[in-house]
């Protein structure tokens, strides 16, 4: 199967160089050439086989021959490698937890199946570098996913004293191959050294760059997987009017969904729950793309105005001919997130802020006969602090990660310098 870029459809490649390009010309995103769709009869069957063996199938209808059938399979089991729960939280409603792999976000899914695929491909004494920038899950995920793997060096940026305590643990800790720098300035300002670093021809091809930001096509496949699982552990008789919401910033996870559905999969509606920062709901409400500055909120890893994988939700709508009207979507405030925070601990299940707005969006929208399924997309424990204050009181969540608080970080400082910074990568 070939990808085409988005903005300009003649320049088409295969997956392997998507995944190793990551954007197109004037940053275009890629797009498989044809929507592969599964009967009804496939459907039922990839229900009842068991993760991995299914991921694969999924997988190969976008990858063709480009990765042999059994080096596609190792891949897919080495990087999904941790569980999925799907948890019954009252009588129609289920919460498909996604924060169960090594740094406690669905992020992991992605940057791990990422990083297999890359590690596969790459000429084995090639050295190449992955440069990314993070604003919290993203550096955990893509540190932990190239982590000891020879010859990749990774290196990521992040805005000093603007993620939490946790979240810098769980990246900055490592060493080895990994090597994180604390940026004067804030997230957008590492973005911008990163979008510097790819322009520069020179260093691009001295130290191999790449990227791993979640553009990155072989992220948003790998997520299609788990949606696939979620149904499988629904019960047959509640599957026939299945709604799920998913909590968004970049829109990501949401357009992995689409393509689940793309796929056969019977999902009914779609809800696409985000913070105040709602581009998108008004987008839908108005037609007019009016972004607006980001606001920082609760659900920290959902501020942002413009969600980079936007282009490819439409490109799908287009061709499946599907209506955008259909899609679902839900601005949910600080103020609603800490009820929602609040009413689900009543009922026992403890969330953090993204998994409370996806629940909130969910029961707003709910029909009587109707089964809903919330995605939670990080564990509670990474929000620990947020969460006490809101419900008074001292959380018991016990996870080994939290030994990293312990650890010394190893960060580099560096102040917002473009040659600073190259002069680094370059040596
Ligand atoms: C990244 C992230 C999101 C948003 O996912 P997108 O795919 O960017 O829409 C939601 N929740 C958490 C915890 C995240 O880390």
């Amino acid at each position: 199967m070939k990808f085409y870029n988005i903005k300009n459809n003649k320049e088409q490649i295969n997956f392997v160089q998507a995944v190793q390009h990551g954007l197109g010309s004037q940053q275009g995103l890629f797009f498989p050439m044809y929507l592969p769709e599964f009967s009804k009869s496939d459907i039922k069957k990839l229900l009842t086989m068991d993760f991995i063996s299914r991921s694969c199938l999924i997988l190969s209808q976008y990858i063709g021959n480009d990765i042999p059938h059994d080096q596609l399979f190792k891949c897919v089991k080495n990087a999904f490698s941790f569980p999925i729960h799907l948890k019954k939280i009252i009588n129609n409603i289920f919460c498909l937890e996604l924060f169960h792999g090594p740094t406690l976000a669905f992020k992991d899914f992605g940057s791990r199946f990422m990083a297999q695929i890359l590690s596969y491909t790459k000429k084995s004494e090639q050295k190449i570098t992955i440069l990314t920038a993070t604003s919290g899950d993203t550096g955990a995920a893509v540190s932990h996913a190239f982590y000891g793997m020879k010859n990749i060096r990774v290196v990521i940026l992040y805005p000093k004293g603007k993620i939490s305590l946790l979240q810098e643990k769980l990246f900055c800790t490592l060493g080895n191959n990994i090597v994180t720098i604390a940026i004067e300035g804030d997230f957008d300002v590492c973005q911008q050294l990163v979008k510097m670093s790819f322009d520069d021809i020179t260093l691009r091809k001295t130290v191999f760059l790449n990227s791993a930001n979640s553009i990155n096509i072989s992220r948003l496949l790998a997520q299609v997987c788990y949606y696939f699982e979620a149904i499988a552990n629904i019960p047959v008789y509640k599957r026939n009017n299945l709604v799920i919401s998913i909590p968004s910033g970049n829109f990501g996870n949401l357009t992995a969904a689409l393509f689940a559905k793309s796929l056969g999969l019977p999902i009914n509606k779609i809800i696409a729950a985000t913070n105040i920062n709602d581009t998108i709901p008004r987008f839908l409400a108005t037609g007019n793309w009016n972004p607006k500055k980001t606001i920082s909120t609760l659900s920290s890893a959902m501020d942002i105005s413009e969600p980079n994988n936007w282009p490819r939700i439409e490109e799908l709508f287009y061709h499946k001919s599907w209506n955008l009207h259909d899609l679902i979507s839900n601005s949910v405030s600080d103020d609603c997130t800490k009820i929602a925070i609040k009413k689900l601990a009543k009922i026992n299940y403890i969330a953090e802020p993204h998994t409370a707005i996806s629940w909130y969006s969910l029961i707003n929208n709910l029909k009587n006969n109707e089964c809903g399924i919330f995605i939670a997309t990080a564990h509670p424990i990474k929000f620990k602090e947020i969460i006490e204050n809101i419900l008074g009181c001292t959380l018991k969540i016990n996870h080994d990660l939290i030994d990293y608080i312990d650890r010394p970080t190893l960060s580099y400082n560096m102040p917002a310098n473009f040659q600073l910074l190259r002069n680094f990568l370059l040596q």
